[in-house]
């Protein structure tokens, strides 16, 4: 029997002991996961998930996520939220309350209002700031001690659009994952983000997409994505993985042979973590080394594990 866990992205590590806190009280793995999540979305730090996440070139925040139920196979996802911050509850909501798996937009906002959900304002300082300095000068504007502000500007200053959105994105990213599983070996992922820097305004990622940011089956394991999503969507990466699963490679396996196929895309990167119905836990990533957070009902905080590097062939 395994020992109910929790894994996630670094941006996920500060806030697992809240989804271990609701399994210790006897919630559900969905509960678990819906509750770190949405820890990361109120809080600030991530500056690509939830409230101060990264505004799109109109300098609107636009939400997206999802979460998946590996024994039922349900899913909830929405896209395009700029009015509420949690994504994650809201993609819960339409996962249980409704005959549909993805709202976006207005659909989602009046779903979510609905809901009882609270309009909040997603922009900070700091997201202003990048929102401005975009608008303003191709963000010359933007401090000199501004995390990555030579690949903004570099960015910006390229003519092609194109180029310009694949440099930023690649360089720039910042989607929170979570795993969970419980000591029956039920699965939950669950995936939330404003999505890749500078987007275009109704852009929708990977992260919302099922197969694609997120898949989970109890029969195999669950994964998630972050990264570029045009890439993932192109090959469901997430599914794809499982599939390679099923069809008897282990997860390491099934892994390296995914990321090879989107090394062979040659259009950008991405990163996974996942965990197979033994409650192993794995990351990679395809351009560095990689690392994941595991916390355990007994643990008093997360601990960093090592993944893998998938290169190209
Ligand atoms: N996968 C996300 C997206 O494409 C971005 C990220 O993970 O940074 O929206």
């Amino acid at each position: 029997m395994v020992k109910p866990f929790l894994i996630g992205t670094r941006n996920a590590a500060p806030h697992l002991y809240r989804g271990i806190g609701v399994l210790k009280k006897g919630g559900s793995i969905i509960d678990a996961v819906e509750a770190t999540v949405s820890g990361i979305e109120e809080s600030t730090e991530s500056g690509n998930v939830g409230v101060g996440g990264s505004p799109n070139i109109l300098g609107v925040i636009e939400l997206d996520a999802s979460i998946m139920d590996g024994a039922t196979m349900k899913t909830g996802a929405v896209g395009c939220v700029s009015k509420y911050c949690h994504a994650i509850s809201i993609a819960r909501k339409v996962m249980d309350c409704t005959p549909h798996a993805f709202l976006v937009a207005d659909g989602a906002h009046r779903f979510a209002k609905v809901m009882g959900f609270k309009e909040l304002e997603l922009h900070t300082e700091r997201s202003k700031t990048l929102a401005k300095a975009m608008a303003l000068d191709g963000y010359k504007s933007l401090p000199d001690d501004w995390p990555n502000k030579e690949y903004y500007v570099t960015a910006a200053q390229e003519l092609n659009i194109h180029e310009w959105y694949k440099k930023l994105s690649d360089e720039h990213q910042g989607t929170t994952n979570v795993i969970g599983m419980d000591s029956e070996g039920n699965i939950c992922v669950g995936v939330s983000t404003s999505g890749t820097s500078m987007k275009f305004p109704g852009r929708i990622g990977d992260s919302p997409i099922i197969g694609a940011g997120n898949y989970c089956d109890n029969r195999y394991g669950g994964v998630a994505c972050t990264g570029r999503g045009e890439l993932t969507i192109r090959r469901l990466t997430s599914r794809i993985i499982i599939k390679y699963m099923e069809d008897g490679l282990s997860m390491e396996k099934a892994i390296i042979k995914a990321f090879k196929e989107l090394h062979a895309l040659k259009d950008g990167s991405c990163q996974c973590i996942a965990v197979d119905k033994n409650g192993n836990t794995i990351s990679a990533n395809m351009t560095r080394a990689s690392s994941h957070f595991y916390m355990d009902i007994d643990m008093t905080e997360p601990k960093e594990r090592q993944g893998i590097l998938v290169e190209p062939d």
